[in-house]
């Protein structure tokens, strides 16, 4: 059976993806959201000439030969309006933020002034006119679209929003996800340890996983191998936005989720990525619902979510940028490699000189969660390559941080 490259099913994926209706959500609830509407400035700002400076507000001409000598006709302080002109001779104390009056053209910085009397200061630089002067509407022009659809919300733009009074804003909705995990032999969280049975590690790695993208879960729990009590589990699952069917999905005899999820309508695109971990990942959607089938094993799970689901979640999420930031870094260690797959190394990155080192977290095996739970990114080593040599320069997809690229960055 032809395997699907991973950039292959990828794309794949991305053609079922439609971006979420919209809704509106408070400016205290927006962050990480993205806008689904341009946004406008509602004033010029700053609204006038404005002090960048604690100091004087001065004629240039005036301060062409320093020393010089000039009357302080007024105090403005930030919010103040001033009310008098100033004319030759004279000047206005100031502080940043604070209109600068008629009359005066630049702004003096009180270390270059030095005070003589309550109405007196002398002045011992010149400047040129417009200095230390905030032009208005140097920000932002009243009418203007500062922030474009699609835009996502970071702390720098939530400043802009409430800048520009937006108290509300029009956003994607988040998608609702269902995590379902399948399998005889696993225990859940709560249930007594069993020594015959397996963790259930995969809904609550999945879900932190939709955490970290800030989408919260519903957990639907362990479905058993039973065509029957599956089929009602998937049957719940299918309503919402997305699905992710963990296990069941290989090609063992008591893996019925292929069977059965078919026999429910989901029409499925593939089933097989030539990838490790995660090749028994497969892909599939009804009218409304995204079902994703991850392969049982920890790590192959993860690595899945990160490769397939997470770009997609973000794609329906409105973001430009659905990929993993991906940077390049020197490898420790030789890497063995048989060529066929795109390979997904967990690895550790540590600071050096000009850039980073990549470092493999240890055994690799799909059930080898530590290998995962250690691990700053995933290494990619391309499907052709024979091996790397240590001090080779490989591509690394940072796992953490919340910042993501527009393309996929890896060679396969
Ligand atoms: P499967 O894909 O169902 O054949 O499962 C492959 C391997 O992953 C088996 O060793 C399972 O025990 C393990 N596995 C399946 N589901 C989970 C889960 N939810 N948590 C942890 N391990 C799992
Ligand atoms: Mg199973």
């Amino acid at each position: 059976m032809e395997y699907l490259s991973v950039t292959n099913a990828q794309n794949c994926i991305l053609e079922s993806v439609n971006k979420l209706d919209i809704e509106t959500v408070r400016l205290e609830q927006s962050l990480g959201r993205v806008l689904a509407e341009d946004v406008r400035a509602n004033r010029d700002l700053p609204p006038y000439d404005v002090s960048a400076m604690d100091g004087f507000a001065v004629r240039s001409a005036d301060v062409a030969n320093v020393p010089a000598t000039l009357t302080i006709i007024e105090d403005i302080k930030a919010g103040d309006m001033p009310d008098k002109t100033v004319h030759a001779g004279q000047c206005a104390r100031i502080m940043t933020g604070a209109p600068v009056p008629q009359g005066a053209d630049a702004v003096m910085r009180v270390e270059d002034t030095q005070a003589l009397s309550e109405n007196n200061v002398q002045i011992n630089r010149a400047v040129k006119p417009g200095n230390d002067i905030r032009r208005l509407g140097e920000n932002m022009r009243d009418g203007e679209i500062v922030l474009t659809a699609g835009t996502e919300i970071t702390p720098g733009v939530a400043g802009i929003l409430a800048t520009v009074k937006r108290a509300r804003v029009q956003v994607y909705r988040r998608p609702r996800v269902a995590i379902l995990s399948t399998g005889n032999e696993l225990e859940d969280i709560d249930d007594p340890v069993d020594p015959n049975k397996i963790p259930n590690s995969n809904s609550y790695a999945l879900m932190a996983q939709l955490q970290a993208l800030g989408i919260e879960p519903a957990l639907l729990g362990i479905a058993r191998d039973d065509p029957a009590e599956l089929a009602e589990y998937l049957q719940r699952g299918l309503r919402f936005d997305v699905l992710l069917v963990s296990g069941g999905s290989s090609v063992g005899v008591h893996d019925y989720v292929r069977p059965v999820i078919e026999a429910l309508g989901v029409q499925m695109q593939f089933w097989r990525v030539a990838m490790k971990p995660g090749h028994p990942v497969a892909f599939g959607a009804t009218e409304k619902c995204m079902v994703f089938g991850l392969p049982g094993n920890p790590v192959s799970s993860m690595v899945c979510f990160e490769e397939f689901v997470a770009p997609a979640l973000r794609g329906m999420m409105g973001h430009a940028r659905i990929y993993r930031r991906t940077i390049v870094a020197r490898l420790t260690h030789n890497v063995k490699h048989q060529p066929g797959r795109t390979e997904f190394i967990r690895v550790t990155l540590a600071k050096e000189a000009d850039g980073y080192a990549a470092t493999s977290t240890g055994a690799q095996g799909s059930g080898m969660l530590l290998s995962m739970a250690r691990a700053d990114g995933l290494m990619a080593v391309p499907a052709d390559s024979a091996g790397l040599a240590a001090g080779s320069a490989v591509t690394v997809q940072l796992l953490d941080g919340t910042v993501f690229q527009d393309d996929v960055g890896f060679k396969e």
